[in-house]
């Protein structure tokens, strides 16, 4: 058994040195000359910067080609990487990097500068190292490492996810669930070799990167794009490669299938498109099965146990003539190869299929615990068991049909907002006594944020000026798109608001 997965990529280099690893705006680079930057990497972070085993590293990186030598590099030196959407709020960074105890954090050059103001690492750490750096080119002139002996229960990603607590916390995963993860790739959704190509559209933080450990173990080629989604690249890249996969946020699919060129364009080339991480409306999914044919892979995952609980198959969902399609489409599927899913009642008592209930898995894919919080743990795992907070039923067949996500918790754009975050920041402004944070419908991105605010007696308030104190402290996607100045909030008799009767008042308002 493989444990240190950077070992994936150094039996990939030994048997073809001089295939496309990397393609990116700085060019093509092979899989040997990944394997060397790996290995540096590793000998500098060991080495000249001195980080001692096990040590988190944090990877602050838009999308690039040195995401996947510092990953790597990482994890060939025996250190544990904790990899952050370059779109959160320097503040956030700031936060997780605080809270993991990183000692060095890389990141790319957008970043560097309003990282290094906020002053995070004390001094004599090696701090924040921007790709763009001398001291990164010093890095990449170490001399090279052997991979630090690693168990298959060594903490090799934290996965920072929002909590409900409104802190993010970081999911701890092991090279088991890593591997685990990989295997189950192959199980499912396509075996793999050196003849494809793994496009990257979307963040390498999160479910793109996270996929590209399976095709980097087997030699395929990945293709990394920068800067925002866009539809037209993504075409381009089919047009002129073979056997490609790529992970598409729901939102991210519907730009694809609304755009001029879809239906027109040639998009033989697709392999695999996967989806998840938020609901897809089935209409989309129709459309979407209509333009790539039967090339589309459900997944439903989460960070406690990334990309694996359920999923719908390409053959499944291309079932044209199944006569219960609508729930099959509409459903997150089967689970996985090796994993059990059951939906139980507040005790844990599996419910009866149709019955609505929280959905719990358990699978060597789940991670094995949270960083540093014994609180949150308790909570979420329970006798082997994740407990997902996530709502939903099975059916006799066994597909899972999410309900609701875990009741709050607002999806905009394929990303997770947590409404007590914002509501924490809302509450710091000297005039607010109250507020709420819910999220409504919106066709493009699935959910917007609105927030209803309550201010102190006599105090006035304008959206602006809220509005401004949320750009100064989160992400802009996470910020309030609509300020509710309000009386008072509806509450019950524990004095807790109630949020089902928020989003009642805005459906009734229409929405206005
Ligand atoms: P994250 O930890 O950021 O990956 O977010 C995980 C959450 O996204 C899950 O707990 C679900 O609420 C939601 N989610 C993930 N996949 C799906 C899916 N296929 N359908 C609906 N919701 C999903």
């Amino acid at each position: 058994m493989i444990v240190n997965l950077s070992q994936t990529v150094r039996r990939v280099a030994k048997r073809l040195p001089n295939h496309p690893a990397i393609t990116s705006e700085r060019g093509t680079i092979s899989y040997g000359q990944l394997e060397t930057n790996i290995g540096r990497i590793a000998g500098a972070l060991r080495g000249r910067l001195g980080l001692a085993r096990g040590a988190r590293v944090g990877i602050a990186m838009e999308n690039c080609a040195e995401y996947f030598e510092v990953l790597y590099g990482i994890w060939r030196a025996g250190l544990v990487a904790v990899p952050m959407n370059a779109k959160l709020h320097e503040k956030e960074i700031a936060f997780i990097l605080g809270n993991a105890d990183c000692k060095a954090c890389f990141c790319t050059p957008e970043l560097a500068d309003r990282l290094g103001a906020l002053q995070i690492f004390a001094p004599g750490m090696p701090g924040v190292l921007s790709t763009d750096s001398k001291d990164y080119a010093a890095l990449l002139a170490s001399d090279c490492i052997d991979d630090v002996e690693s168990g298959p229960e060594d903490e090799a990603w934290l996965f920072y996810t929002s909590g409900t607590t409104g802190r993010p916390k970081g999911a701890v995963l092991s090279f088991r669930n890593l591997l685990f993860m990989a295997h189950c790739y192959y199980a499912d959704i396509d075996n793999l070799d050196e003849r494809d190509v793994k496009l990257h559209a979307a963040p390498l933080s999160h479910a793109s990167g996270l996929y590209a450990i399976p095709h980097l173990a087997k030699g395929a080629h990945n293709i990394v794009l920068s800067g925002s989604f866009e539809p037209d690249r993504i075409f381009d890249v089919l047009a002129h490669h073979q056997s490609v996969t790529m992970f598409a946020a729901p939102t991210m699919l519907s730009r694809l299938i609304n755009h001029q060129r879809a239906g027109s364009a040639d998009t033989r080339g697709l392999r695999t498109l996967y989806f998840g991480g938020a609901p897809m409306y089935v209409s989309d999914l129709k459309k979407a099965l209509e333009i790539f044919g039967p090339k589309l892979v459900q997944i439903y995952g989460q960070g406690e146990s990334p990309m694996t609980i359920s999923f719908v198959g390409k053959h499944v969902l291309a079932q044209t003539d199944h006569p219960r399609r609508e729930e099959i489409l509409a459903s997150c599927g089967v689970p996985r190869t090796g994993v059990d899913v059951k939906v139980v009642d507040g005790d844990g008592r599996e419910l009866p299929a149709g019955e609505i209930g929280e959905v719990i898995t358990r699978s060597d894919c789940v991670m094995g615990g949270y960083w540093n919080n014994p609180e949150a743990n308790a909570k979420s795992l329970r006798d082997g068991w994740l407990w997902t907070g996530d709502l939903g039923f099975a059916d006799a067949e066994g597909f899972l049909t999410l309900k609701d996500r875990s009741k709050d918790m607002i999806i905009s754009g394929g990303s997770n907002i947590y409404p007590r975050e914002i509501e924490e920041v809302l509450l710091t402004h000297p005039m607010v006594l109250e507020c709420a944070v819910i999220g409504r419908e919106h066709p493009d991105w699935g959910e917007e944020v609105v927030a209803f605010v309550v201010p102190r007696p006599d105090a006035t308030l304008t959206a602006q000026g809220l509005d401004a104190l949320c750009l100064e402290n989160v992400a802009r996607y996470k910020r309030p798109r609509d300020y509710r100045i309000v009386e008072s909030l509806p509450k019950n008799s524990y004095g807790k608001i109630l949020k089902t009767d928020l989003r009642q008042l805005l459906k009734e308002s229409g929405n206005a």
